[in-house]
């Protein structure tokens, strides 16, 4: 199926008629194209999205929360075909795709249609000075949004429900490897009524479409996620044009388990955040260090799990792990693998590529658990973003701790433990951005989002979106 860029409404081919090969990874052939937008298709998205801002900026709350529900609403009612276009687009699981990417790309709409209903602004009296100051809160103008492949439509929606919430008009870019539901998207978005120009979606290539959004001199405020050199590479082009910035990237996660946890609830949450979405998520727990009195018997337990995982087709439905996202990344992701014995690394299961039957050419590969003994090596330091995960054991708290934080990453951390003090004393000194305890990946959508190193810098999430899209403005009356 070939796709268009979305601009002022309409959908339209790139106005040099290029366009880019995109593959199905279950299968590893080409199923369609996408064009190769150049800086003049960003040009005229930009054109047509600075038309529409006086209007939509000047949109009731009313008006504005009513088209996010309703966008969410027509995501709801078509949840099995974008779930189905996430699924062959990315590899993953057509069943996660209907219970976690679809569901959360509505909920974004519909939480941050409600969300901007509740958003307000402060005021200060300046008591004894006969003086009020108040804060106004305006939309930027133009921004940009530009996301990864792993989560398509959730990532994509998380950053444009925001930005079009409080009043911006967008010029987006999805990951060129999963431009579908992007594509689709704008359709939902004519039928909800959202005005012509508000999202602009240009599809191309990060090098060239994603570096003249980043370029453009009038694109006043950047929210991306994806890779860590990606975004320092956007923080130097970005800074000289004094841009605002929102920089979601890499993650080295550790997951500390403690004897004391309740064990069978962190076993089973354990192999999801290891392998969910083929471990292709940021905030997947990549580093697993154990304490040493549970040590081995995690070991044995674990493999036993992970050894029941099936890797399948994505559309089957007993298929735990699908395809991951394209051949490039397969051989990355492998290369890791290949050199975990020269690291002192002992593979304890997978470690290879898995041929399914009728679909010889996708990029399937095992769940793989790697002991190692070093956490200065490669596969604990650098980020993998596949079905690979380590594991370590420590014997003292302040040795997990130590584990946990040597890593230029901070994004999340979870920690297994039934212990109160050890609780708050974790929380307060893991340095990340986010930490779950007894749990992972549970998601409210109000909580402040993004990490801490070279892991990110700013907050998504709740208000801390809705501030990131707005530019605070002090009025001070005197009386
Ligand atoms: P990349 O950094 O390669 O790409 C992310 C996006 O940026 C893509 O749309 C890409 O386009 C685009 N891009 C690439 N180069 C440029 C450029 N010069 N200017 C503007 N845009 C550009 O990341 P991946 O897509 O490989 O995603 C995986 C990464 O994302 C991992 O590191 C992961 O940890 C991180 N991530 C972080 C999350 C967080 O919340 N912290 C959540 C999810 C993922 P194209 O794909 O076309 O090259």
């Amino acid at each position: 199926m070939n796709i268009k860029n979305y601009i002022n409404g309409k959908f339209e081919n790139p106005i040099h008629g290029d366009y880019i090969d995109n593959y199905d990874p279950s299968v590893g052939e080409v199923y369609g194209q996408i064009p190769n937008s150049t800086n003049e298709d960003v040009e005229k998205a930009y054109e047509f999205a600075s038309k529409a801002f006086p209007k939509w900026s000047n949109t009731t709350l009313e008006k504005r929360s009513r088209i996010l529900i309703k966008i969410s609403d027509l995501l709801e009612e078509n949840l099995v075909r974008f779930a189905k276009a996430e699924s062959i687009d990315n590899g993953k699981p057509l069943n996660l795709a209907k219970q976690i990417d679809i569901p959360r790309a509505a909920s974004n709409f519909r939480f941050f249609g409600n969300a901007i209903s509740q958003f307000s602004s402060e005021s200060h009296e300046s008591v004894g000075l006969n003086a009020v100051n108040f804060t106004l809160r305006q939309p930027i103008g133009v921004v940009g949004c530009i996301s990864p492949w792993n989560l398509p439509l959730y990532l994509f929606t998380w950053k444009i429900a925001p930005a079009i919430a409080a009043g911006n008009c967008v010029v987006a870019k999805p990951s060129e490897v999963t431009p579908m539901t992007a594509f689709l998207l704008g359709e939902i978005c004519n039928e909800a009524g959202l005005p012509k120009g508000v999202l602009n979606i240009v599809h191309g290539l990060g090098t060239t479409t994603g570096q003249a959004i980043i370029e453009h001199p009038n694109i006043k405020a950047i929210s991306f996620t994806g890779g860590t050199k990606t975004g320092a590479h956007i923080a130097r082009v970005a800074a000289p044009m004094f841009k605002k910035l929102s920089l979601e990237l890499g993650g080295k996660n550790p997951n500390i388990i403690f004897a004391d946890c309740v064990y069978e609830k962190m076993l089973a949450t354990t192999v999801r955040s290891s392998f969910a979405n083929q471990g292709q998520i940021c905030l997947c727990g990549s580093r697993i260090f154990v304490e040493e009195k549970i040590y081995e018997k995690f070991k044995k337990d674990f493999i036993k799990k992970v050894s029941e995982l099936k890797v399948g087709h994505p559309e089957k439905s007993d298929t735990d792990i699908g395809a991951l996202v394209s051949a490039a990344h397969l051989e990355k992701v492998k290369s890791y693998i290949d050199i975990a014995e020269s690291e002192g690394g002992k593979i304890l299961f997978g470690g290879n590529k898995v041929e399914v039957s009728g679909s010889e050419n996708g990029y399937y590969l095992q769940p793989t658990i790697i002991e190692v003994s070093d956490n200065q090596c490669k596969l604990n330091q650098e980020e993998i973003f596949g079905p690979v995960v380590t594991i370590m054991s420590f014997k003292t708290d302040e040795e997990g701790l130590s584990l946990a934080n040597e890593v230029k990453y901070g994004l999340s951390a979870t920690l297994w433990t039934n212990n109160l003090n050890r609780t708050m004393q974790f929380s307060k000194l893991l340095q990340t951005g986010i930490v779950w305890v007894n749990t992972w990946m549970l998601r409210d959508l109000r909580t402040p989002f993004g990490g801490v190193k070279e892991s990110g810098v700013g907050r998504e999430g709740g208000f801390e979106a809705l501030r990131f899209f707005t530019e605070p403005k002090n009025i001070c009356i005197k009386y």
